[in-house]
């Protein structure tokens, strides 16, 4: 069976999906394929941190700035669909926002497992893009956007489950991200070496970065060092959350290059998994 190649990133807030897929995303529509970014949440407790903006004027319609910035970013990665599924942002471990009713963190598993379901079904994608188990970094959001996601492509390949949500699809392929944790401890000591502050801390022992995987459980390795602008103008594009003056946007260009310019991933479920490292998420989809 041929299957067209076709992408769906389930991410939990808007500008997620250009940190740890804004490559991938960018590297599938220029070749001429279908990529969607399914964003959970509105983003609405998001910190503000454009300092030409009114912080206290913005606060009460964040999830509306939001849902623009994500629609340039995904204009700026060349025309990448995008969907909202609309709880509200649960905000940090601890934030107010845990308790709010709307949030995904509070969702019903169910329902939102069927809506994305739904959105799987229609869509039809080769490949899912996921979360860890984790997060990625232990925000609640992005802890849902795992257990949903993992749940919604499992139910999807089962027409007994959710039949209102159309007819069965087996995603080919399913990944999660997986930032390591060495690209952190590298980038760090190469920070320190050179005298500069990084954003992480100061360790450069990877055994001890709390957040990403061990190298060994990345199974896909993505150049997109082509893309590397691409991806950063459509971060960029995310105002109220990102700002020039970020560490992140001031490392010296190898080590810009080092740290946005490979998207790491860990395939998790598919008919079979390769040997050797893959550097493409769509390889070997002819054999699905
Ligand atoms: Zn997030």
């Amino acid at each position: 069976m041929s299957i067209t190649p076709r992408l769906l990133a389930i991410h939990a807030h808007p500008d997620d999906e250009c940190i740890s897929t804004g490559g991938v995303l960018a590297d599938t529509v220029a070749r001429g394929y279908h990529a969607k970014v399914l964003t959970c949440t509105d983003g609405r407790r998001g910190e503000i941190v454009d300092p030409t903006m009114d912080a206290q004027a913005v606060a009460p319609i964040l999830h509306e700035v939001r849902e623009r910035e994500l629609a340039n970013a995904m204009e700026i990665l060349g025309g990448v669909d995008y969907e909202l599924l609309g709880y509200h942002d649960s905000g940090m471990v601890g934030d107010d926002g845990n308790n709010d009713p709307d949030t995904f963190w509070q969702a019903n598993v169910d329902e939102a497992v069927r809506r994305v379901v739904a959105v799987i079904r229609d869509y039809q994608p080769a490949v899912v893009i996921l979360y860890d188990p984790w997060g990625g970094y232990g925000h609640p959001d992005h802890i849902q956007a795992h257990r949903v996601g993992t749940l919604a492509v499992e139910a999807a390949a089962v027409s007994a489950l959710y039949p209102e949500a159309g007819p069965a699809w087996n995603v080919p392929k399913t990944y999660q991200t997986a930032f390591t944790k060495r690209r952190v401890a590298d980038l760090n000591a190469q920070l320190i070496a050179r005298g500069l502050s990084t954003p992480f801390g100061e360790e450069t022992n990877p055994d001890n970065i709390v957040s990403g995987v061990y190298d060994h459980q990345v199974t896909t390795r993505i150049d997109v060092r082509n893309y590397l602008k691409t991806k950063l103008a459509a971060l960029k594009a995310h105002k109220t959350q990102v700002h020039d003056t970020s560490h992140f946007f001031n490392f010296p260009p190898d080590l810009e290059e080092m740290f946005y310019g490979y998207e790491t991933f860990r395939l998790v479920r598919a008919n079979h998994f390769p040997t050797t490292e893959e550097s493409d998420i769509f390889e070997q989809l002819d054999t699905y």
